[in-house]
């Protein structure tokens, strides 16, 4: 008799998704007992016989339908590969999706779920600012295949959000990143999904794709909220350690069906080694997102009072009553971990402030363990024209934190003295 593991429930409780992260999905009895999973490392799998190899074949590439209690069997690394498969199953747990896909990298992700979604004369219509290789993908590498990108505020209601997507074309996807990087304006992920169905036809279907990079797993689920995808650069919190670079699409059976398929012919799959280290990740992103959010409250309230800073932009000080505030309640569980100020001055003070951080380390990317600290206007948003930067509220005084996992009380003693330098 093989003792029971835990599937999801016990005796009909659901169970946490942390709770599984250590358990879910993986059969020690298929790895010689071995309590954690092992690290697949190959290209190929042996088949049982003929006939197996030729039922594998069939459901990989839709030669006849699945049945009903029918996997797809191991074939190539390409395909899939059980690292992949236990990480995407316990990446579904998170956001409520039926169907995970895990990519090489962040951009991956976003470029095969837009490569499969959009067709020639159709447009994508994306919130402002967003990630900046997503930003440059869809300027300038769609519209060498026909499909144009339309931009829109971060923080439009959804009476703008409908104006925009009837002025902009034949929309096929909206696509938003919320909050924005590096303001903090939310997108109202609801009123995205009514104007994307209020705008579908049956020749034309509107999809709803938020990038939940900087809020979710934990703090924001855009699925229970309409979307039809959520994105991840995995290599943010999800991996939490800066040492991995992968992306997830998460998102209903059938869709994912598609994106699964074109990334088997993109050949954009992570492998066995980064899905092995997602595994681990995953075990503690409770711990480190609760961590870190807890961090960032007690820099974000120190950063407000302070005389050398004009402006803190911290989801946990939306003003009471204000419209973004309502979008807040409507749609996060905590305000994160990232952090945007203003300081007193120009370049020239955020510069002197960048370069007198101690323990914060200077450098782009966010969401891992250790706290960072970097200059939008002049690195991730540098290739951003300074007439946008300035419309979308990008300063030349703005600095940009991502919180670790520090004790707060060394994060604030680092940017005291810091900001004393200045
Ligand atoms: C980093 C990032 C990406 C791109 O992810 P990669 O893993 O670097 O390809 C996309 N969106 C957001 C919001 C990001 O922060």
């Amino acid at each position: 008799m093989t003792k029971r593991r835990p599937e999801g429930y016990i005796k009909g409780r659901p169970l946490k998704p942390e709770s599984l992260m250590m358990t879910y999905g993986y059969k020690p009895e298929l790895s010689e007992g071995s309590l954690k999973c092992p690290i697949f490392q190959t290209s190929t799998f042996v088949f049982k016989s003929a006939e197996e190899g030729k039922a594998f074949f069939e459901i990989a590439y839709g030669l006849r339908e699945q049945g009903p209690k029918e996997e797809l069997g191991l074939i190539y690394s390409r395909l899939n590969n059980p690292d992949l498969e236990i990480l995407e199953d316990r990446l579904c747990l998170w956001d409520g999706a039926d169907s995970a896909a895990v990519f090489e990298s962040g951009m991956a992700a976003i470029s095969t779920l837009a490569f499969e979604f959009l067709r020639p004369g159709t447009v994508v219509l994306h919130s402002e600012p967003i990630y900046g290789g997503t930003e440059y993908f869809f300027r300038h590498i769609l519209p060498r295949y026909g499909i144009k990108a339309v931009g829109f505020p971060a923080g439009a209601d959804e009476k703008a959000l409908e104006k925009a997507a009837r002025a902009a074309g034949r929309v096929a996807m909206i696509f938003v990143e919320t909050p924005s990087n590096p303001t903090n304006k939310l997108v109202d992920i609801r009123a995205c999904a009514h104007v994307a169905k209020k705008l579908s036809t049956k020749e034309n279907r509107v999809t709803v794709a938020v990038d939940n990079t900087f809020l979710g797993p934990l703090w924001q689920h855009p699925l229970k909220l309409g979307a039809d995808f959520v994105l991840y650069s995995a290599t943010k919190f999800i991996g939490g350690h800066s040492d991995v670079i992968a992306g997830v699409c998460l998102g209903g059976a059938e869709d994912m069906k598609r994106v699964r398929t074109l990334r088997t012919f993109l050949g954009t799959l992570s492998g066995p080694w980064n899905g092995w280290l997602l595994l681990r990740s995953l075990e503690t992103l409770k711990l480190r997102m609760t961590c870190q959010m807890k961090n960032a409250q007690k820099v974000a309230d120190f950063l407000a009072d302070h005389p050398k800073v004009e402006k803190v932009y911290y989801l946990g000080h939306l003003e009471e009553g204000s419209a973004q505030r309502k979008v807040y309640e409507r749609q996060c569980l905590a305000p994160g971990s990232m952090i945007s100020f203003d300081i007193k001055g120009g370049e020239k003070q955020a510069f002197k402030f960048l370069n007198s951080l101690e323990l914060f380390s200077l450098a782009v990317s966010l969401g891992g363990t250790e706290s960072l600290a970097e200059h939008p206007g002049t690195m991730t948003h540098s290739d951003v024209p300074p007439a946008d930067q300035a419309r979308m509220g990008i300063t030349p005084k703005m600095v940009r934190l991502s919180i670790g996992v520090e004790n707060p009380e060394d994060l604030i003693a680092d940017l005291t003295q810091a900001l004393d330098s200045v």
